[in-house]
């Protein structure tokens, strides 16, 4: 019976995928992005959150079969709504094994993974034969801005993408829409270019910028400190992708 770490269960969560879910985030993540607003996701070990309020641990240890439990308990509900279950974080990728061993535990439930895509390819392929759709980021197309900005080249994602296009389960491509960073026109046509075409390509998802993004990073023991300044409008050019017949929208 494997454990998995996660940092938090939110149930009838209704922007997590389809229908009403329960979205289990997972702890600790490969990529440091400087927008994310989940900062105490990161992490792969619990970690005390510290505020003027008093102190909260964050991340808690689980098995597959307490959490399949949980899961299978709301079976019902999932069904009658078109719901299911989102697995999320942090990023999913790096419990690859705990993922897979819930799954297989869990009742007739629909399962949605959403992935930075940055993990080992074969977890990935492992985990995309007991999945029903993927939610897929992608940040930048330009390896060294990644590198800037997430901490780590993004030619893993771009590889693992191509891995998705190939499983055969349909997929939604969602861009975190940071100003002046990932929302230039140069950065969206290369997105379109890249999944014009790819089998299983469902639509694509804008994700404007979180502005609270900032609000949880000193309570974390982090610095908060943003290379781009947050109070530009984001540009949300969806014509760069209709243009090329990828049905989007701004989420
Ligand atoms: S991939 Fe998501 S969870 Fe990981 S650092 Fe980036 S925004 Fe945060």
């Amino acid at each position: 019976m494997r454990r998995g770490l996660i940092f938090d269960i939110k149930e009838f969560a209704i922007h997590d995928g389809p229908g009403i879910r329960t979205t289990v985030f997972l702890k600790g993540c490969p990529l440091a992005c400087m927008w994310c607003h989940n900062p105490e996701g990161q992490s792969a070990t619990p970690q005390i959150l510290r505020n003027p309020g008093g102190e909260r641990l964050v991340g808690e240890y689980i098995t597959s079969d307490d959490l399949a439990g949980r899961l299978n308990r709301q079976a019902k509900i999932f069904k009658q709504n078109g719901g299911g279950v989102t697995f999320s974080g942090g990023e999913p990728l790096m419990q690859s094994a705990f993922i897979a061993e819930v799954i297989t535990l869990l009742d007739d439930i629909h399962v949605l993974l959403d992935t930075c895509g940055y993990g080992s390819s074969d977890d990935f392929r492992h985990l995309l034969k007991k999945v029903d759709l993927v939610y897929y980021d992608l940040k930048l197309m330009d390896p060294e801005l990644h590198q800037k900005f997430t901490g780590r080249d993004n030619s893993l994602i771009l590889e693992n993408l191509t891995v998705l296009s190939q499983s055969g389960v349909p997929f939604v491509i969602r861009v975190p829409l940071i100003p002046t960073i990932t929302d230039t026109t140069e950065n969206l046509s290369r997105i379109a270019n890249r999944i014009q075409n790819l089998p299983g390509l469902v639509k694509v998802d804008l994700l404007p910028y979180n502005q609270s993004a900032g609000a949880k990073y000193e309570a974390a023991g982090m610095r908060w400190q943003p290379d781009y300044d947050e109070k530009k409008p984001v540009t949300a050019n969806l014509k760069i992708f209709t243009d090329l017949g990828i049905n989007v929208g701004v989420k």
